[in-house]
Order: C-alpha cells, then sequence, then structure tokens
C-alpha cells in the first residue's frame, strides 16, 4: 500500500496548463476558465513558488481571427501565437490582479536551456521574479521558435523549467483524467492509474506510436519520465477537477501521481 503523498509543505510548485482548459469551443480564450484556473492557483499560492507554463497562444490567436480551421503551415501558427500571446497575457493580468497578484511573462526557446550563459540568464531573472512574489507565465516564443530551436510541446517546456529550477512537483493540468491503462476512447473498460511507480519500458514508444491521439499523452509521459530523472514527482489531472491543485497539494488520489526515480 502506497503511503498518501503529502504535498502540503512543498515550496515550488510548476503548473503546467494546456490550450483547452483556457479556450472553448470556437477556439476563444473562456475567461471563465481562465478566471477558476487563476483562483485554483491563488488558493494554493500561500507561502509558496508557483510558475506558470501556460499555452494558448496559437488558439487564442486562431480564435480571434476566427479563422474556420487551424492551418497546419508553421508560419501562419507562428503569426497567430503572435496574434494569441498578448491576448491571453491580458486575460491573465485582468483576474491576477483581482488577487493582488502581479504576474511575469517570459517566452523560451529550446536555446535558453541549452545554450549554458542564456540558462544562467533564465535561472537569474525567474529568481528573481519568484523573490519579489510575482507569478511567471511561461511559454514557448512561437513567433521565432523554428524547428532547430524549438521544444515543441509545453510538457516538455513545463519539465525544462521544473528540472531546472529545482521544483518540488510539476503538476500537468489538461482535458485527459489521467493516464489510463489503454487508450480510453477505444477501451472503455480501460483504468486510470492512480500511482505511476515506475514508468514501464515501452510504454512511452507505444504511446508515441499512437501519438497525437491519447490526449498527447506521450509528451506528458516523458515530461513526467524527465522530471522523475530529476526526483521531481508528477501529477497529471484534468483542470476542470474542482479545487485540483489544492486537492493535489493534500495528497487526494486526483488524476495520475508518477512518483520521481529517485
Ligand atoms: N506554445 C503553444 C501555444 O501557446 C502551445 C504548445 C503546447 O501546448 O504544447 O499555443
Amino acid at each position: 500500500m502506497m503511503h498518501k503523498p503529502d504535498f502540503s509543505s512543498i515550496n515550488r510548485l510548476v503548473v503546467k496548463i494546456g490550450t483547452r482548459s483556457l479556450t472553448g469551443e470556437n477556439s476563444k480564450l473562456n475567461e471563465k476558465k481562465v478566471a477558476r484556473f487563476v483562483e485554483n492557483v491563488m488558493k494554493v499560492r500561500r507561502g509558496r513558488e508557483v510558475l506558470i507554463v501556460t499555452s494558448g497562444a496559437i488558439g487564442a490567436g486562431l480564435g480571434k481571427l476566427g479563422l474556420e480551421d487551424r492551418p497546419s503551415e508553421i508560419g501562419k501558427l507562428q503569426a497567430m501565437a503572435a496574434v494569441g500571446q498578448g491576448l491571453l497575457m491580458q486575460v491573465y493580468e485582468k483576474y491576477f490582479a483581482k488577487h493582488g497578484q502581479t504576474v511575469a511573462q517570459l517566452l523560451l526557446t529550446k536555446e535558453d536551456f541549452t545554450d549554458p550563459r542564456r540558462l544562467q540568464n533564465l535561472k537569474t531573472t525567474l529568481h528573481h521574479l519568484l523573490h519579489w512574489g510575482t507569478i511567471p507565465l511561461i511559454n514557448e516564443n512561437d513567433t521565432v521558435a523554428t524547428e532547430e530551436i524549438k521544444i515543441g510541446d509545453n510538457d516538455l517546456l513545463a519539465a525544462y523549467v521544473a528540472i531546472h529550477l529545482k521544483a518540488d512537483l510539476l503538476v500537468l493540468l489538461s482535458d485527459v483524467d489521467g493516464l489510463y491503462t489503454e487508450d480510453p476512447k477505444n477501451h472503455p473498460e480501460a483504468e486510470i492509474l492512480r500511482v505511476v511507480d515506475k514508468i514501464p519500458p515501452g510504454l512511452l514508444r507505444r504511446l508515441k506510436k499512437l501519438s497525437g491521439g491519447f490526449g498527447g499523452m506521450y509528451t506528458k509521459v516523458l515530461a513526467a519520465k524527465m522530471a522523475g530523472d530529476h526526483g521531481i514527482p508528477t501529477v497529471l489531472a484534468n483542470s476542470e477537477e474542482r479545487d485540483v491543485l489544492r486537492r493535489i497539494l493534500r495528497g487526494e488520489s486526483i488524476g495520475t501521481l508518477f512518483l520521481p526515480h529517485r
């Protein structure tokens, strides 16, 4: 029997939130969803450092431009992110301000983690921002991130941030309830795994093959593995769960908990 994890006294938390947890049907930013997420963050904020990795720039840009379908052309997606990123920050500013919380925007590329000088700059900036009590809102710099310097996925960006900032816990919030024994779309009998002690060999390969489907599960499990290799536990949960962050920190069994490997 696993001990109930006690995250109540953790100090540094990285929370990643996915596009569908922030936008509505028409891909427009859904202020209600943003407001609720902000409230959830503020409930666990006291006495802690919280860093947010937020998607939604491309989604919000799509909604604002009123385009029918999401284009596949990379240049268009990058231009869309330029429209959406500002809108995203505007909505966050508005709702965090209601709680008297100052936020900061950081747009990063892979080079910010692979170039030692840039990484040091990034860490210094984040340390100042945390020291001042702000909440950094981090996204990939989609408008300039070409293939070579692209992280490509915010689950992984969140893992990088958690690892380099030595976070105590990584939380990935999305529209999936957790990791299932099988793809729940095709296997209604699939069961949710509450605790993953060790990511079984072959799982990542299997998920990669299914790429796209399975709720983008490949990058989520990969992010959990990367964090776990650095001693950081990860919780994958549905952003729609009531009071989701507070309940995770209390050790309630919500979503899937990936235990660290050391
Ligand atoms: N950076 C992208 C955006 O803001 C999202 C990438 C992702 O969700 O993995 O739209």
